[in-house]
Order: structure tokens, then sequence, then C-alpha cells
């Protein structure tokens, strides 16, 4: 029987070098923010529910998204958070649903990576849920690191999503990367042999 595995986790913890990985070893995988990215184009089916909400100055020039606007207009902004939750929600859903059913056709195992997994109630869709976890001061270096972020800009990013403390608690399998790289992908390649990841606490 085929097997479907959702990956999620938090900014920075590791989700990225999960997949890379995983690709390279041949399998499938789903990446949502590219889905998100490719709906939000001009001719996607965002662009226009977005340009039309939200009005032309969520255009850049060259007539693409202005992704940092868009993003702060829903962050600060409660009824856009719900809009935006209700509105490309859904069609985000149909979008993952769809590959979903084109890969089930054809892969044994295939793996999705959702950032908002468990926020957004995908959790039913998946044999297993895979959380990709680090600790708080871990988390926080890394991202200041990739993203070039002050300490201030960093922490903020880190506020405004679900502790991986929570996401603990409902995902069926950890990953810890607090330790090097080497670690994370024996952990991987541990739960793909069957094994267990010896990483839940
Ligand atoms: P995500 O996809 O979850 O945002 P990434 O996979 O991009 O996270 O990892 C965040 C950053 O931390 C990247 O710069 C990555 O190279 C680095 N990184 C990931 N895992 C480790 C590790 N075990 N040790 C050191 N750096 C790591």
């Amino acid at each position: 029987m085929g097997k479907i595995i959702g990956i999620t986790g938090g900014i920075a913890s590791g989700k990225s070098t999960v997949t890379n990985f995983l690709r390279q070893k041949g399998f499938e995988v789903v990446d949502a923010d590219a889905v998100v990215h490719q709906l939000q184009k001009p001719g996607g089916r965002l662009f226009q529910i977005l340009v039309e909400h939200f009005g032309e100055k969520i255009l850049l020039k060259n007539g693409d998204l202005n992704r940092p606007l868009l993003a702060s207009l829903i962050f600060n902004n409660s009824d856009e958070r719900e809009w935006s939750k209700q509105t490309q929600g859904k069609i985000i859903c149909q979008e993952l649903g769809s590959l979903r059913e084109k890969l089930a056709q054809t892969e044994d195992i295939f793996f999705m990576d959702i950032p908002l997994l468990f926020e957004q109630d995908y959790a039913s869709w998946f044999d297993e849920t895979w959380l990709v976890y680090v600790s708080p001061n871990v988390q926080l270096e890394r991202l200041m690191k990739r993203d070039n972020l002050s300490n201030e800009a960093a922490e903020a990013r880190l506020a405004s999503q679900w502790p991986l403390e929570e996401k603990k608690k409902m995902a069926s399998h950890i990953l810890n990367n607090n330790g090097s790289r080497d670690q994370l992908l024996s952990q991987v390649v541990s739960i793909l042999e069957g094994g267990d990841t010896h990483a839940r606490d």
C-alpha cells in the first residue's frame, strides 16, 4: 500500500534540508510554498482574486505581486487574515489535493512539505506527519544567519508562528535538527528503513 507523508516544521527549522535530501534519493516532494507562488503569479488562480480584493496597489511595476506588501496587509489585519484563510486557503487546498491525487496514482511513497500543515488542518491527509524540530535558540540563530536578520526581526517572525513545542505534540514522527545535518539526515534514513527516530524527547 502507498504511503503519503506530510513534512512540516517552522521557519528555518530544516524542512528544505530534509526535502532536498529526499529529492536526491529520487522521491517526489510537493512544495506547498512553491505551489502558492505559482498560483499567485500573473495567470495563476490566485492572482486575479488578490488584485480584485486589494486593488492594483499590491502590484509591482513589472506586474508581479508585491509579496511583502501582501503579507503585511494580511498579517496586520484580522479581517484580511480571515478572508485570506477562506479564499486563498480553499484554492490552495484544491490545488494541493489534485497534486496529491495525481502522485498517489504513480508513487508508492511521496512527500508533501506544508509549513502550515497543522494550522490549516492538513494532518488527516497523511499516513505519517514528520516534524523537523529545533529548539527556539537554534531556530533563532539559523534564521538570523540564513536570512541575514537582526535578532529583533527574527524574533518577530518566530513570534508569528505556532511554537514547535506545540507541533511536537501533534506529529507522528519528530526529526530533531539541533545537531548536524548528517544527524538530521540519518534520522530520515532510519524512519524510511522502518526504524524510529529516537528523537521524541
Ligand atoms: P526551512 O526549509 O525549514 O526554512 P532550511 O532547511 O532552509 O529550513 O534550514 C535553515 C537554515 O539552517 C539553512 O541555512 C540551512 O542550511 C541551515 N541548516 C539546516 N540544518 C542545519 C544543521 N543541522 N546544522 C547547521 N545548519 C543547518
